[in-house]
């Protein structure tokens, strides 16, 4: 078996147990498979094992597996990085998914560009939930004003809230914010009943994330091996 095949299984199997453990339908869990800086061939070999979503952080770096694997229709790209303005029309143009929508002018710019031959992009509003002052993401008090303006824009679909917690050691204070964050997600669902998706939880921390609710994993190093750069600096 290969090292990817390996890690993939194990990555799937630690999913089903810890849906397992807090008595949840795995079905009910989604894995992005995050390849970012990671080759085209690495992507394939993990469609190949069934896995159809994969996340990617850069622009151009997405893009070049986008065009190298444009022969697997049913693979799903989902945008997972910070988003400038001047790099809108790629993401609009070519991927199935933004996790990170911030911004009024963000969303505008990609309704605006989404192209009418093409589903409507399907978005997550990044939350920073922990507060932090240098972190991209909405306070929790400005997720519902953006979500009800994004739902008047045709070309995009509101599908639910994404975050990326501080980054720490102590479980408790990350699970009270995972546990906002589901809180969040039930107002918004109040409201916006068809935003159900929530995606948390990384390599290290998928665990906790799905006994708190998580509806989306995204893991990187755990299925494709640590990162290398490099990639990105182009
Ligand atoms: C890189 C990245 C991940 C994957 O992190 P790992 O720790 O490698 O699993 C998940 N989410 C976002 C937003 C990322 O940038």
């Amino acid at each position: 078996m290969s090292t990817i095949q390996h890690n993939y299984q194990s990555v799937t199997q630690r999913l089903q147990q810890a849906c397992a453990d807090c008595g949840r339908d795995p079905a009910s869990v989604r894995l992005l498979a995050v390849s970012k800086t990671k080759p085209a061939a690495m992507v394939e070999a993990v469609y190949q094992l069934g896995q159809r979503a994969f996340g990617e952080n850069y622009v151009q770096d997405g893009m070049d597996k986008i065009t190298a694997l444009s022969h697997l229709d049913d693979i799903e790209w989902h945008f997972i990085g910070p988003l400038q303005s001047n790099k809108t029309r790629i993401v609009a143009e070519h991927f199935h998914w933004l996790e990170t929508l911030d911004r009024e002018k963000i969303a505008r710019r990609l309704n605006d560009q989404r192209p009418q031959s093409m589903p409507p992009l399907k978005v997550l509003l990044q939350v920073n939930i922990s507060g932090e002052a240098q972190k991209s993401g909405l306070l929790a008090q400005d997720v519902l004003p953006l979500a009800d303006s994004i739902a008047g824009m045709e070309q995009l679909s509101l599908q639910g809230l994404m975050c990326i917690p501080e980054h720490t050691d102590d479980d408790e204070r990350l699970a009270q914010q995972f546990r906002d964050m589901k809180t969040l997600s039930q107002q918004l669902q109040e409201t916006h009943p068809g935003a159900r998706v929530l995606s948390m939880g990384m390599s290290g921390d998928l665990e906790l994330a799905i006994a708190c609710g998580s509806t989306e994993v995204r893991i990187g190093t755990d299925i494709f091996g640590a990162r290398d750069y490099s990639a990105t600096q182009k």
